[in-house]
């Protein structure tokens, strides 16, 4: 028997409070069960007054909006087809038996891209570097970095060579490094413009961390900058790489249960010592708002292919806690989308760690917690089946969001395309983040440009999505 229909027979083999139609079971859970490494358990069912679910909603447009214009860089390099293709290996488990995906077919180490990554702190130490073994199409050569202790070590853990090694002041030297061919920006936000630029001009495409930086200005500047030296930028939001939250954005764009009416998203964890540079205006740009909070904002907006209209904002910290002399603790926001949704989210850098967001349509609602850390993401939906709901739990393997948006933006460099998460992507959260710190600060609700454009600021689709 075929694995899917046996699987699908296995959960179907429930008391038949639970029980679904095969069809039924198969159109709700979609490709999901077409893929070894994703599946869905059905864990419950509540009970809910009788409803009468609306089929008619508006019919959302998913084509892509026109890519936004950036420069043609160097010539895509060549990469035999044959490379492409995966090692078949003798199969060892029964057919009934959860199939593993394909075998890695990663470039041979000189077809890859070089990255030299600039910052050793908290993310390049403990993710990004250690994400490298499962990377396909990128590698790292080079570091740049205050402390020669440290980057010594690194640079002896990870293999890379000790003339391949940059302070910050010899930053700009990495532009006779050959080997070199991307930079990696993971410094705090306030020095994420100035390295961009520098990076571009030494003719390297660039990879910056979210967020892009501390205002519109500067993220105009770090785009035209790339424009002018012919070179990719894109922000690493990796969020928009990664299989639960690609999912999420399928299920709500092909309205698998009916109009999207509500997003409610938080992210927000208890952050301490007040001398990290995360408490300081000049490196931060502000405080739980464009750290935590903006993956609420990027996320929305990423899942609903949509860009606010209006937004009002409220910001508070504690009295006299002297992590908030310069950077607000919280932020709780509204956003209004063209379509009708109304998003509410809150960050705060002073409650215990919460990271989720619930969409509420139609006939279901879509919920993800945790929704926003590296690893552990959850996602769930319940539907309205007769006179029951459905709670379905999809568990979708993770992926190493690191090694996935790396390898994206390689693939972009290698294949001369546009990323999906561009510059522009960025500068829009930004535009976004200043209307809500405006908002708050005059007690009213600001107004946003219109885009009508469906993904108005993305690059085409990641292959690997
Ligand atoms: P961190 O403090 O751990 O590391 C920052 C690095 O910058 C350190 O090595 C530090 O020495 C160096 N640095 C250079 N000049 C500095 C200066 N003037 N002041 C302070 N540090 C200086 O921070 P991090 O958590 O690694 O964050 C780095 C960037 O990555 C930030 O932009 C942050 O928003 C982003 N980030 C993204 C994610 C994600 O999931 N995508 C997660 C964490 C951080």
């Amino acid at each position: 028997m075929n694995p899917i229909n046996r699987f699908v027979d296995l959960l179907l083999d429930q008391p038949s409070a639970t029980r679904v139609s095969r069809q039924d079971f198969l159109q709700f859970t979609g490709r999901t069960l077409a893929v070894g490494a994703i599946g869905s358990t059905l864990v419950g069912c509540e009970k809910k007054p009788e409803t009468t679910a609306s089929s008619s909603a508006e019919t959302m447009n998913t084509s892509n909006g026109p890519v936004p214009k950036l420069p043609a860089t160097s010539p895509p390099a060549e990469v035999p087809s044959d490379q492409q293709k995966s090692i078949e290996l003798e199969p060892i488990k029964a057919k009934t038996e959860q199939q593993e995906g394909d075998t890695p077919t990663p470039l041979p180490e000189d077809q890859r891209v070089g990255y030299a990554l600039v910052g050793l702190g908290h993310l390049t130490l403990n993710q990004i570097l250690p994400a490298i073994v499962s990377c396909k199409k990128s590698k790292v050569v080079a570091l740049v970095s205050g402390s020669p202790e440290k980057m010594k070590k690194v640079a002896e853990q990870y293999g890379i060579k000790k003339e391949s090694c940059y302070s910050y002041e010899d930053y700009d030297k990495l532009k006779d490094n050959k080997e070199v061919q991307a930079i990696f920006i993971v410094l705090p936000n306030g020095m994420h413009a100035e390295y961009t630029i520098r990076g571009a001009q030494a003719g390297k495409h660039i990879l910056c961390e979210k967020p892009m930086a501390n205002s519109v200005a500067e993220c105009e500047a770090m785009i035209d900058a790339c424009k002018k030296a012919d070179r990719k930028l894109m922000v690493a939001y990796r969020i928009q790489y990664e299989p639960h939250n690609r999912m999420v954005r399928e299920m709500v764009q092909k309205e698998q249960f009916g109009k999207v009416k509500s997003i409610i998203a938080n992210n927000g964890q208890n952050s301490d010592n007040p001398k990290h540079w995360r408490f300081n205006k000049a490196l931060a740009g502000g405080g739980s708002l464009p750290d935590v909070g903006l993956y609420c904002l990027n996320t929305i907006r990423y899942v609903l292919g949509e860009e606010p209209t209006e937004v009002v904002g409220y910001v508070h910290s504690t009295p006299n806690d002297p992590r908030f002399k310069e950077v607000e603790e919280q932020v709780n926001w509204l956003m209004k989308f063209p379509s009708g949704v109304q998003a509410s989210c809150a960050t705060s850098y002073g409650h215990h760690d919460d990271k989720s967001y619930r969409v509420l349509a139609d006939t279901g609602w879509i919920k993800m917690d945790p929704a926003f850390p590296y690893t552990g993401l959850k996602l769930e939906t319940s539907q309205a089946q007769g006179k029951d709901n459905q709670i379905i739990q999809h568990n979708i393997a993770d992926k190493d969001h690191f090694a996935t948006e790396m390898d994206h933006f390689s693939e972009c460099i290698l294949e001369n395309k546009v990323p999906f998460t561009p510059g522009e992507e960025g500068l829009q959260d930004q535009k976004i983040m200043e209307a809500i710190y405006q908002s708050a600060r005059e007690g009213k609700p600001v107004k946003l440009t219109t885009i009508d454009k469906k993904d108005a600021f993305r690059g085409p689709e990641p292959k690997e999505s």
